[in-house]
């Protein structure tokens, strides 16, 4: 028979930290913490193949699944010394969501669960506390109702607001048991109205129905948006972890918390959290109530009054401690600790690797390799190379002394500018206009996350650095300022009000994600410096690391860039792309124009004297390090001119009239441009475009050997070839030139010819194509383009929709397709090595910065990857951590 049921508690489990998989990550650390013996409410997980189930089977459950779950409630009632259902101490039990990866508070929870008119006295007599069990049975009813049963919980709030102002009240904590009383009467009415059924009352039946909500949650529109942006399968399903309830809300010796082990914005070794008194573990998260500091230290530094957990419940802190020290030494890496203290006893309901900063992130990968925790290769296991994103990140300059209006929490570093909104939703309208934007709320909830996604930046009024806004921001790697208690959102108006301002939807701000910062207007920014824990990592990382990593950089600028991200050479120099600026694109424009060979040679005249000067600069700068040249691929679409002013200009510079231009550009129009007259075919319609480019090309290196050096190869690209006749054409013309250019300069120069594969008939064939290539560059955004005959320029409209509809899991544009694309390069790998085993494999397409890619390209051998600038360092990581899992035997 399936086992769908594992439990756990008292000292023991069926599980462990091992079955992730089948638990889901809180049910199996839930388990592992009970099998070390810390104090974990006992309880069990229904594993998320019922989820699976769940959904296979017309949204049921599978019959031996309610025998299991009532033998384990027995194993909890025996546990607990408490009865489910019972009328004297009542057994209540949380019911929460638990996928394999944490996807914070986008699934439904139920709290309480097990109240019903007979057993709130009976808890309120165990408690000895009547208004505490009235309380927690309304907000059982109120949860219940909107998870379980879909009446929403505003309807409740009205209620509870007219109670209020009905008894003149201001507070929650201000209404009696008597009240609440009263007030429970008027929630189950409404549902019985709004929904013609009975609030349930048979706690099992409650069970049930809390146990399908939390399935039906995995495929809410939020769970659904979150996994497609994190990479989460939808195969996956949820667990269930049904557990006894602690209270953290029996008065003031009581509270809830989290807690990380070392600080998760900047990494420094020490126990950090937050906590309530007096409050239900939910309030912490979502930063309802400003919460206090866990240590003196924290407190301290934050310079709140309100007294640490370390002086209010030092026992209990005391043991926390210790907990964490336990569990991190336990897990081998930061934690991150869910706790509650129900009159003054600790309980842990949670442990999990805690999410942190990219900096954080490097400095407790470094501290543990030099506190001995854990080796070199784990260490730059730990860095998530797309976090380096955050350091990569601009601050705001400090010269810059822009006046702050209004300060709050460091939530998720970065600075960002953009104009306020209120909402996700303008926030989304902004961004699709093209828009830069920061989103402005009180706090914000699961809900805002597709607007959270597509601000430059998030400020919030309230919360601390674990409410909502932090969390998600730093996961997102979006610079975030939460709990900026000086401002106030007043959405009534639709203002925001800093400190002697006012400031309206529209108006530009700057925040500062590392001080807290907010100040008016677009503040200057500085960018990052790399050394330190970074210097350190990326120095392990190229130290374990087989591929080299090169980067695409078309301009000195780029190149300058890149080479002090760590780039070893140039992978891609798109030479079209050193016409776009200036007077530049007129001699292009001309030479693309021009009717006759003769017109074609004199702007390829004007063109030369640039490119040579290009080409000898990008040679300086990269100082012997090997530059890869690809020869003119333009697109033509991107290169005409398209208004009436451009076309007469460039007539006039032809000696045309604009008449006789307009008919030319439309000559050359094409349907199809991405496959139309590019890469080698425009080469071999135009032989006098490639002799311009490689005089240019062996010209500047004999100059860029002579000014510095060192000895300059370069290695020459052909685009777009399909047929092995393509290159040999095309390569024909440079040989032919090189040995002109050795005779003009009497010097001797070695270079490459290679090209690039990017068509599906070029990998099929690579074994002949490699008898006259001497390198490989995988074109992977023509590859992808081709493969799939999907147009590069169009694709968005519809692959969004693929994914949504879960046609695709991913975008192949921005990770490559690896059963198709990445078969083609696997065999075109093989087919070429085998006619020339020495041959140097690479990759320049988008996908050459994507970890999960390089990763691919590591398995079948590639020399080098060859990214953006920017991407530089995530690729040099990345390539570090997929020779790691080679040599592990991973992949
Ligand atoms: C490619 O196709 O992957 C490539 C690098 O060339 P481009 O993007 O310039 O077409
Ligand atoms: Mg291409």
């Amino acid at each position: 028979m399936t086992k769908w049921v594992y439990t756990f508690g008292n000292g023991k489990a069926e599980g462990g930290a091992s079955d992730r998989d089948l638990l889901g990550g809180k049910g199996a650390n839930l388990a592992e913490m009970a099998s070390l013996g810390l104090p974990v409410p006992p309880g069990m997980t229904i594993v998320a193949d019922a989820c699976s189930w769940f959904y296979q089977n017309g949204h049921t459950l599978p019959e031996s699944l309610a025998g299991q779950v009532l033998e384990a409630l027995a194993a909890i009632e025996a546990d607990t010394g408490r009865k489910f259902a019972g009328s004297e101490r009542p057994l209540l039990l949380s019911v929460r969501s638990g996928a394999r990866v944490s996807m914070p508070g986008m699934m439904d929870t139920v709290l309480n669960l097990g109240l019903n008119d007979e057993t709130v006295q009976a808890l309120g007599h165990d408690a000895g506390d009547a208004r505490f069990a009235w309380d927690s049975y309304r907000r059982f009813i109120q949860m219940y109702a909107d998870v379980v049963m879909g009446l929403d919980h505003e309807f409740f709030e009205d209620i509870l607001e007219e109670e209020k102002g009905r008894l003149g009240l201001e507070h929650d904590t201000d209404i009696t048991a008597v009240e609440w009383q009263s007030i429970v009467t008027r929630y189950k009415t409404l549902i019985e109205d709004e929904l013609g059924e009975p609030f349930p009352q048979d706690p099992v039946e409650q069970l049930w129905g809390a146990v399908a909500a939390v399935f039906k949650s995995w495929m809410n529109p939020r769970a659904v948006t979150y996994r497609h942006l994190h990479d989460i399968p939808e195969a996956w399903g949820t667990a269930v972890n049904i557990q006894s309830m602690v209270f953290g809300n029996l008065g003031n010796a009581s509270a809830t918390g989290v807690a990380f082990t070392r600080n998760p914005s900047t990494g420094e070794k020490m126990l950090y959290g937050e906590f309530l008194v007096n409050a239900q573990g939910e309030d912490v998260v979502a930063g309802i109530r400003t919460p206090q500091s866990i240590t003196e230290a924290g407190r301290i530094a934050s310079g709140m009054d309100k007294p640490s957990l370390e002086k209010l419940m030092p026992e209990a802190f005391a043991e926390l401690n210790a907990i964490a020290t336990r569990l991190e030494e336990h897990y081998c890496d930061m934690q991150d600790l869910e706790f509650t203290i129900e009159r003054g006893k600790l309980w842990m309901l949670q442990t999990r690797s805690g999410k942190r900063t990219a900096k954080a992130g490097m400095k407790i990968a470094v501290d543990m390799v030099d506190e001995g925790v854990i080796d070199l290769d784990e260490a730059i296991m730990r860095v998530e190379p797309s976090s380096l994103d955050q350091l990569l990140h601009p601050t705001v300059d400090p010269r810059a002394n822009a006046p702050v209006i209004g300060s709050g929490l460091p939530a998720s570093p970065g600075a960002a500018t953009g104009e306020i909104v209120f909402s996700a939703e303008e926030a989304v309208a902004a961004q699709n206009e093209g828009r830069k934007v920061i989103l402005v709320r009180v706090e914000t909830s699961p809900e805002d996350i597709h607007g959270m996604h597509v601000a430059e930046g998030i400020l919030t009024t309230r919360g601390g650095m674990t409410s909502h806004a932090a969390v998600v921001a730093r996961g997102m790697g979006i610079p975030c300022v939460t709990g900026a208690g000086t401002m106030r959102v007043d959405m009534r108006n639709e203002v925001l009000l800093g400190l002697g301002v006012v400031l309206k939807r529209g108006d530009v701000i700057t925040i500062d994600g590392s001080s807290g910062h907010v100040m008016k207007g677009a503040v200057p920014t500085l960018q990052p410096e790399l050394s330190g824990d970074f210097g350190r990592i990326m120095g392990w990382a190229d130290s374990v690391r087989r591929m080299t990593v090169r980067t695409n950089a078309d301009t000195p600028t780029d190149a300058h860039s890149a080479r002090s991200f760590g780039a070893e050479g140039i992978g891609l120099c798109r030479t079209e792309h050193m016409f776009f600026e200036g007077d530049r694109i007129h001699a292009m424009r001309e030479m693309i124009l021009a009717e006759t060979v003769e017109g074609r040679q004199a702007s390829l005249d004007k063109l030369l004297p640039m490119q040579r000067s290009d080409f000898t600069e990008l040679f300086t700068i990269m100082h012997g390090m090997p530059v890869t040249i690809r020869l003119l691929d333009p697109p033509l679409h991107e290169f005409l001119p398209k208004n009436d002013e451009e076309v007469a200009e460039v007539a006039a510079a032809m000696g045309m009239d604009a008449i006789t231009m307009r008919e030319r550009i439309d000559a050359l129009h094409e349907f199809n441009p991405m496959l139309g007259h590019r890469g080698c075919r425009l080469a071999i319609s135009h032989p006098e475009i490639v002799e311009m480019q490689a005089r240019a090309i062996f010209e500047a290196a004999v100059a860029a050997a002579k000014e510095t050096g060192a000895p300059v190869v370069p290695e020459i690209m052909v685009p777009l070839v399909g047929l092995r006749a393509e290159l040999d054409y095309v390569k024909e013309r440079i040989d032919t030139i090189a040995r002109a250019v050795m005779t003009e300069s009497g010097t001797e120069l070695s270079y490459l010819v290679g090209t690039m594969i990017e068509l599906p008939r070029a990998a099929l064939r690579a074994h002949e194509i490699a008898e006259a290539a001497e390198f490989f560059s995988y074109g992977t955004n023509d590859l992808t383009q081709t493969t799939f005959g999907i147009s590069r320029d169009d694709a968005a409209a519809f692959l969004n929709t693929y994914q949504r509809k879960g046609v695709i899991d991913h975008d192949p544009f921005i990770s490559i397709d690896l059963d198709g694309v990445g078969e083609l390069m696997k065999l075109a790998s093989e087919r070429g090595r085998k006619t020339r085993p020495d041959m140097k494999l690479g990759i320049c397409g988008e996908h050459g910065g994507d970890p999960v890619s390089i990763h691919f390209c590591e398995t079948i051998g590639l020399d080098y990857v060859s990214c953006s600038p920017f991407r530089v360092p995530i690729a040099r990581l990345a390539a570090a951590q997929a020779a790691i899992r080679v040599k592990r035997g991973e992949g």
